[in-house]
């Protein structure tokens, strides 16, 4: 991957660095943000221990898939970021949509083909003194998934060919293009901007899904969406509740 020709392919303006391997580019970046002075899309080649969420871990092989961060400065701070992973799972499935590739959404930040995992998402924060505050947007995405790798991972999860044998910058540009917009448009009018857009890729819309908290369910009940603070709407039986994304997962009933 060439971090130029991601440039000149993006609309976006965003700076672009690639290194051909790294630990995490999450990591990275969020090391780096006090230093930062503006936004920045770090692409690793090869990324030996991404993080997923709570400290669960990210497995990828060079070649085989994309694993990218970008850095973008909120200058209201950490205020009303709370449905943005979700804008950024909307924004990761409308670009893969226009690119042939319909995928749909999991709560609260998941991407699926075919109900399996395609891509990952994990949003981490930084305040800065001055009030404003630095995301880092870090994102797997798996092109080609062997089955020795699945089997490391213990479940099983999707892949897609067909965006491998794709330009890769073109490939990143537009990702970033479709990110930046989505971060730009967030900054102004939050995630009622995207509830309704999360709702038409909404995988689970209707089924019946447990919640579930270090293992334990915590509540059962249809999914039934997102409202436009990106909690997730359960219609159980005692009626309607609305759950807040903390270190929660969610799965199907059946
Ligand atoms: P859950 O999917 O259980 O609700 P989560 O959404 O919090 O959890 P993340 O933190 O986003 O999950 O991602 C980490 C999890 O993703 C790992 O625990 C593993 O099960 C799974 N995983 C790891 N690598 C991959 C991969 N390349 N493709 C798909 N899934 C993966």
């Amino acid at each position: 991957m060439n971090a130029e020709r991601i440039v000149q392919l993006s609309r976006a303006g965003v700076a672009v660095e690639v290194v051909a391997q790294t630990g995490s580019t999450n990591a990275d970046l969020l090391a780096r943000a006090p230093q930062l002075a503006a936004p920045v899309l770090l692409v690793a080649e090869h990324q030996t221990a991404g993080r997923g969420r709570a400290g669960r871990s990210w497995l990828s092989e060079p070649g085989n898939s994309l694993t990218f961060s970008l850095a973008w400065r909120f200058a209201d701070g950490l205020r009303g970021l709370a449905g943005l992973p979700l804008a950024i799972g909307v924004a990761l499935a409308e670009t893969l949509g226009r690119l042939g590739q319909p995928v749909q959404l999991k709560w609260p930040n998941d991407v699926l083909k075919d109900g399996d995992k395609l891509a990952g998402i994990l949003v981490e924060t930084q305040a800065l003194p001055d009030g404003a505050a630095w995301t880092i947007v870090g994102i797997g995405l798996n092109l080609v998934m062997p089955d020795a790798l699945e089997e490391k991972i213990g479940r099983s999860v999707a892949a897609m060919p067909w965006l491998a044998r794709m330009d890769r910058d073109a490939l990143l540009a537009a990702l970033l293009d479709g990110l930046a917009d989505a971060l730009s448009l967030f900054a102004r009018q939050g995630f009622a901007a995207f509830a309704a857009r999360w709702n038409v890729l909404h995988a689970w819309q209707g089924r019946p899904v447990v919640l579930l908290d270090r293992g334990e369910i915590q509540h059962e009940g249809l999914a039934a969406g997102v409202d436009d603070t990106g909690r997730l709407l359960l219609d159980t039986a005692g009626g309607r509740i609305a759950i807040v994304a903390g270190d929660v997962s969610l799965r199907t009933r059946d």
